[in-house]
């Protein structure tokens, strides 16, 4: 055999075993028979593949009464909690850490202030961070990896920063180095996009395969889910959706560009529009409140004209923009994210309308519009990245290639 058609064999061998993995982890406690049906593999190859995972600890054998009596069956269910991984949030001022088990668990947390640095003590301090974090577990820790998130644009396949909004960190081969510091695989990923992911596999939108994730806070961002994917391109971020333009007389956003959906609608835009109105005399009750998206979001619920028109305002951009997405996507499910959120009773039904204006019947008829459930767990896209490098086979072998 060739070296090429040697890395084929080894090759198929992964693939073979993330699917038998997969079916394992969607549809367990499930019988080697039954695995081997759905599988289209034969029977000894189940048998083997199942064994590896066995003697690895990745899945167990439970004996179970068959559905049809008599004999007791054996089946097979993934061991999750056994496993851990540490997910790093590289947020805009602070770097948040969070210990979980592979099935979901935080176990530990942590959130430090992270000032902006030069590329080195900025690379050193977020590896001393790191390590300080695991070495700080008082219990016993079978680390499988290290996922990071952050803004910007990553590209997942070198496990590079494309940019970061906050630190200089554009082409630093980030994976690289922190594995060879920590020991570990690192997976890389944008923070909207791995939260999209986050809610296929655990949350909002685990029942549909297609779906749209909107977030909506310092910037706006959104990740598409096309057939319980993120949909990329060869590994770079894809749908920008802060930077379509909504309004062409529009202030300047950060990129260059006018009247983005980012500076019309992100969180410190809503409240400048609010402090506008004020200055200019509109009556309203956010005159003797601190101007926050809370009680911006309240005033408007409680029927305060002024938070009224900001968040109307908003709704039909955000309809505006996300219309794109429905024709293009043809989604199943829009998800929100966003403090904006507290308000949906009243956003949600605009933002509804707007998209209804702007995209196919067929595609909008019936379309939910709902919270994305992890609002507040920054670290949650890392428990994604890692639980998809498991079902996709690269880190299930690099778990194998270790015991
Ligand atoms: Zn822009």
């Amino acid at each position: 055999m060739t070296r090429g058609q040697i890395a084929n064999v080894d090759l198929i061998k992964q693939v073979n075993c993330a699917a038998v993995y997969r079916l394992i982890d969607s549809q367990g406690p499930i019988s080697r028979v039954k695995i081997a049906e759905l599988s289209h593999l034969a029977a000894a190859s189940v048998t083997k593949i199942t064994r590896t995972l066995i003697e690895c600890g990745l899945i167990r054998e439970m004996a179970h009464q068959a559905s049809t009596g008599g004999r007791r069956a054996i089946s097979l269910t993934t061991v999750t909690h056994a496993f851990h991984l540490v997910s790093v949030k590289l947020g805009r001022e602070e770097l948040q850490l969070c210990l979980y088990s592979l099935d979901g668990q935080v176990l530990a947390r942590q959130i430090h202030d992270f000032p902006h640095q030069d590329r080195t003590a900025l690379l050193d301090s977020l590896i001393a961070h790191i390590s300080d974090f695991i070495d700080g577990q008082r219990r016993e820790l079978t680390l499988v990896a290290i996922a990071l998130t952050m803004p910007g644009l990553t590209d997942a396949v070198h496990g590079q920063v494309i940019y970061h909004p906050s630190f200089p960190l554009a082409d630093v081969p980030l994976a690289r180095l922190l594995k060879e510091a920590l020991g570990l695989p690192v997976f890389i990923g944008n923070d909207v996009r791995t939260q999209a992911l986050a809610e296929h596999y655990f949350g909002a939108s685990r029942d549909c395969l297609d779906s749209v994730l909107i977030s909506v806070r310092h910037g706006v961002g959104a990740g598409i889910i096309t057939e319980g994917r993120i949909f990329r391109s060869l590994g770079r971020d894809v749908a920008e959706i802060g930077h379509i333009r909504v309004d062409a007389l529009g202030d300047r956003c950060h990129c260059g560009n006018f009247g983005c959906l980012e500076t019309m609608v992100a969180d410190a835009a809503l409240l400048k529009q609010a402090g506008r109105m004020l200055e200019q005399g509109f009556d309203s009750r956010l005159k003797n409140q601190p101007l926050t998206m809370a009680n911006l979001c309240q005033a408007a619920l409680d029927g305060d004209r002024l938070a009224r028109d900001v968040l109307e305002r908003a709704a039909e951009y955000l309809g505006q923009a996300l219309a794109i997405m429905v024709n293009l996507f043809n989604p199943q499910k829009i998800l929100l994210a966003g403090e904006l959120c507290a308000a949906d009773s009243l956003l949600f039904p605009l933002i509804g309308r707007a998209i209804a204006h702007q995209s196919l019947p067929s595609f909008h008829q019936d379309l939910p519009i709902v919270k994305a459930h992890f609002q507040d767990e920054q670290t949650i896209g890392g428990l994604a990245l890692v639980k998809r490098a498991l079902l996709e086979g690269e880190l299930l072998q690099l778990i194998i290639e270790s015991r």
